[in-house]
C-alpha cells in the first residue's frame, strides 16, 4: 500500500495509559508490531507488577546483584548519573515514597512524617552499584525500589521512533499519554500538539504546540493527584522531604529531539521552578521548555525548535 496524505489513528491501553500511534498509510500490521514492542518495554521497566527486569532488581534489594540485558543496563546509568547531579530533584530511587503514597492508585493517603523519614533513608542513589563488566545493578540497602516512572515513557518514545524509522516511516506520531515523539511534519506542514488547561477536560486546550520531528513531553501535577482538606498531593515528589513538590508551577513541557531528554528535563526543571530553569536552559540550546504556572502564565524558554499558537486568553504568555 502506498503512503497518502489521510491520517491513519490506532490506539491502545498500556502502561496505564492510552496510546496513540499516526501513520499516513493504512497499515495494522506495522502499528500491531509498534503496540507488542510497547508491551515488550512495559513487562521489562513496570513497578506496578510482581515481575519485570526492574523488579527483579528491587526483590533483591540488599540481599544480589541482578544482571540485565545492555538496553535496561544503559537505561539504569542513566538514571543515576541524573539522580546524583548536585540539587538534583530527579531520584529514581524514590520507589518506597511513591509506593507510600500511592499517588493515583487506590488506598493513596498522607504518610506519617516520620515514616517519610524513615523511607527517604532508603532512597539514595549513590547506594545503586553499578557494575559495567557483569552488567549488574546492586540495591545496597533492603527495602530499596528502584522507578523508572520519570524516564521510561521518554525512553520507550524514541525506542518507536526507531523501530518506524528501520520500517521507512518518514511521517508518523506516538503519543504515550503525555509523551509524544514525532517523525516528519505530519499533514499540514507540521505536527499540531495541545498544551492542556490544567485541571481541565483533556481536550480543553491552552495552547497547540507545532513540531517537525520533535519530541513534545509535558508533566504536569494534574496527571495523578488526590485532593484532602484543600491541598492538592501531585504525583511528582521531592527527594529532599518525600513530600510532592510544591512551588509555583502547574506544567512543564519540553521540546527536544529525543523524548528521554523531554522525560528527565520536565521532572529537573519542575524541582528548579520557573526562574532557575529559564537561566539554566540559555546553557543548553536543544532543551527547550514551556511553563504553565499557578498564576496564570504561559513561559516560554525560546523558540527555536517549536511554534506555540496560543488559544485562552485568560492566559498571559512571556517568551524569553
Ligand atoms: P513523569 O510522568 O515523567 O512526570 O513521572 C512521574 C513518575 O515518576 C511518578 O509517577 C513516579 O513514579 C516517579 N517519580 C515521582 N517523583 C519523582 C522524582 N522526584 N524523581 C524521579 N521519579 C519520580
Ligand atoms: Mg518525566
Amino acid at each position: 500500500m502506498t503512503p497518502d496524505d489521510r491520517v491513519y489513528a490506532y490506539s491502545a491501553v498500556l502502561m496505564g495509559s492510552p496510546i496513540l500511534l499516526k501513520l499516513f498509510e493504512h497499515n495494522e500490521s506495522l502499528a500491531s508490531g509498534v503496540f507488542r514492542l510497547i508491551k515488550h518495554q512495559e513487562n521489562t521497566f513496570t513497578v506496578n507488577r510482581p515481575h519485570s527486569d526492574i523488579m527483579a532488581i528491587n526483590h533483591a534489594a540488599g540481599r544480589d546483584p541482578v544482571t540485565v540485558s545492555a538496553p535496561v543496563f544503559e537505561l539504569i546509568r542513566r538514571a543515576k548519573a541524573i539522580s546524583c547531579l548536585p540539587g538534583s530533584s530527579f531520584n529514581f530511587t524514590i520507589g518506597p515514597l511513591v509506593k507510600c503514597w500511592k499517588i493515583g492508585f487506590s488506598g493513596h493517603s498522607i504518610p506519617a512524617a516520620r515514616d517519610l523519614q524513615t523511607l527517604l533513608a532508603l532512597t539514595n542513589p549513590e547506594d545503586v552499584i553499578l557494575d559495567e563488566q557483569t552488567r549488574s545493578v546492586f540495591l545496597q540497602q533492603a527495602g530499596m525500589e528502584i522507578d523508572l516512572g520519570a524516564i521510561a515513557k521518554g525512553y520507550i518514545a524514541d525506542v518507536v521512533r526507531d523501530y518506524l524509522r528501520e520500517q521507512q516511516v518518514e511521517n508518523a506520531l506516538i503519543n504515550l499519554g503525555g509523551n509524544v515523539q514525532t517523525l516528519g511534519a505530519g499533514a499540514e506542514g507540521a505536527w499540531a500538539i495541545g498544551l492542556k488547561k490544567p485541571f481541565s477536560e483533556p481536550d480543553t486546550l491552552i495552547g497547540v504546540i507545532n513540531v517537525i520531528g520533535k519530541s513534545v513531553v509535558t508533566s504536569g501535577i494534574y496527571e495523578r493527584y488526590f485532593e484532602l482538606e484543600g491541598h492538592c498531593y501531585h504525583h511528582i515528589l521531592d527527594p529532599k522531604t518525600g513530600y510532592p513538590l510544591d512551588n509555583e508551577l502547574l506544567s512543564v513541557t519540553i521540546i527536544s529531539e529525543d523524548s528521554i531528554d523531554g522525560d528527565i528535563w520536565t521532572t529537573l526543571l519542575y524541582g528548579m521552578g520557573v526562574e532557575k530553569s529559564l537561566a539554566y536552559l540559555e546553557q543548553i540550546p536543544h532543551i527547550e521548555a514551556i511553563f504553565v504556572t499557578r498564576d496564570g502564565q504561559i513561559i516560554l524558554s525560546s523558540q527555536r525548535q517549536f511554534t506555540f499558537t496560543p488559544l485562552d486568553d485568560s492566559y498571559r504568555i512571556t517568551t524569553y
